[in-house]
């Protein structure tokens, strides 16, 4: 049993952090070897993906005197209570100091105290040679200026990653076992649905979808309270349809379908959920698409991408012959899209290509003729967004026909409708 069996996932992580246990608890096989042993390591990622959580199981496996430094004091307290840490920690070695969020003092942005900043590095440097380990975390690790981040000071840099679905299907599972949750609930769906969301984001829903079953006095948690949970928490739609009247629901019905269509015309399985429940952002519904972040990956990804984005308000405006006036927000981003191909990516030739502002040739002609190119290329994707559409008919209309019965649907009935359009046609 091991302190770190309470992370789940995170192995190549947990290994590292391991061998340098190793490494602190068995000095001697390492000398041998003439190996120095590092100092100190630093954790970063996005908060939530438990960074907090593999420092603390490291303090226990280092098993030694542990200190640990949170900023929660006023500027000046707080410095005074680093250096005490670091004189306590080196006057009581072998000893371990966690810095948490490390970048929320050890910075040298303009709001910080310089001060803070000192008193960790030359309380790193101070323990240098006295058996101390540091560990610290940070979310943002380009907050951190640069000389604190060097080795002697942290040698090991791990970035943790938000949990893959592998890890995510066996994060839910743990979280789903201390709960009563009905036969309906299944892991794999559940971390489909929390696609590219913490560990702390899954833990809040399942606690929200908690509530929601306390509060209809349900003895135990359903799909439906863990989809109400997600909506909220995670895609920030209303919770309810009841402003919309009949026709307007079933444009926005149209509206997401486009969308999940096209998407799913690229790629039979990147759409997690559709809904036309209001969007707190956009105007119109939810749609999840899967593996979003890779579509800087490639070019046809993007291209998908654009095309997609588009195929909102082309469903609209081919269904009822008329402009679709939800789709601002689509448009805008599919152009933020398209102006990276031509600027970064000069798929329209170099003469568009910016090079961000190092020289400027009279930026007012060539930005004219940025957008006019950028126009043109939305059009033509806005244009390939209809004859998806068109070819995909049958199924557009069949999924918001259904969107209009159920409000959302997700992963394994949008795929079982599109198998049955598809033989259909
Ligand atoms: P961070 O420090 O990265 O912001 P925390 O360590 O505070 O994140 O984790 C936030 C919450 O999520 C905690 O309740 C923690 O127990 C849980 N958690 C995060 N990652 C994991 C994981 N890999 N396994 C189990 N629980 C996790
Ligand atoms: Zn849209």
């Amino acid at each position: 049993m091991s302190a770190f069996d309470k992370v789940i996932g995170y192995e190549k992580e947990k290994e590292e952090l391991l061998q340098v246990c190793d490494m602190a608890n068995h000095p001697e096989k390492y000398a041998a070897l003439g190996v120095k042993l590092p100092h100190g390591v630093l954790l970063y990622g996005e908060p939530g993906v438990g960074k907090t959580l593999m420092a603390t199981a490291f303090l226990e496996m280092m098993n030694r005197k542990s200190y640990v430094c949170r900023k929660d004091q006023s500027n000046e307290e707080f410095v005074d209570s680093i250096r005490e840490l670091f004189a306590e920690a080196k006057k009581n070695a072998p000893s371990v100091i966690f810095l948490d969020d490390l970048d929320k003092f050890a910075s040298d942005s303009e709001s910080s105290n310089p001060e803070e900043l000192i008193a960790v590095q030359s309380g790193i440097d101070s323990v240098k040679d006295s058996n101390v380990f540091v560990i610290a975390t940070a979310n943002d690790v380009r907050g951190l200026p640069r000389p604190l981040r060097r080795p002697g000071r942290f040698d090991r840099i791990l970035e943790i990653c938000l949990p893959n679905r592998r890890e995510s299907v066996e994060i839910v599972r743990h979280y789903l076992a201390d709960k009563k949750v009905a036969s309906d609930v299944r892991a794999e769906e559940v971390a489909r649905l929390m696609d590219g969301n913490s560990c702390a984001a899954l833990e809040s829903v399942l606690n929200e979808a908690g509530i929601y079953a306390g509060y209809e006095n349900k003895p135990e948690i359903g799909r439906e309270h863990i989809v109400r949970a997600v909506l909220r928490n995670v895609f920030e739609a209303e919770e309810s349809v009841n402003e919309m009247s009949a026709a307007e629901k079933e444009e926005v019905a149209f509206h997401e379908a486009g969308h999940a269509v096209a998407a799913l015309a690229f790629d039979r399985e990147s759409v997690g959920l559709v809904s036309v429940r209001p969007s707190k952002s956009d105007a119109r519904g939810v749609v999840q698409i899967l593996k979003r972040d890779n579509y800087f990956g490639s070019y046809e990804l993007m291209h998908q991408r654009v095309v997609a984005l588009l195929a909102g308000k082309a469903a609209v405006e081919l269904r009822y012959g008329r402009i679709d006036v939800g789709a601002v927000s689509d448009i805008d981003r599919a152009s933020a899209i398209v102006q990276r191909f031509i600027g970064d990516y000069a798929v329209s030739g170099f003469g568009l290509y910016h090079m961000e502002n190092r020289f400027s040739i009279d930026s007012g002609t060539q930005n004219d003729k940025i957008v006019a190119e950028r126009s043109a290329m939305v059009a033509r994707c806005y244009e390939e967004a209809k004859v998806l559409l068109r070819e995909n008919w049958a199924f557009l209309e069949k999924l918001a026909a259904e969107l209009v019965k159920k409000d959302t649907l997700l992963y394994e009935e949008i795929i079982a409708m599109r198998n049955d359009a598809g033989n259909a046609a």
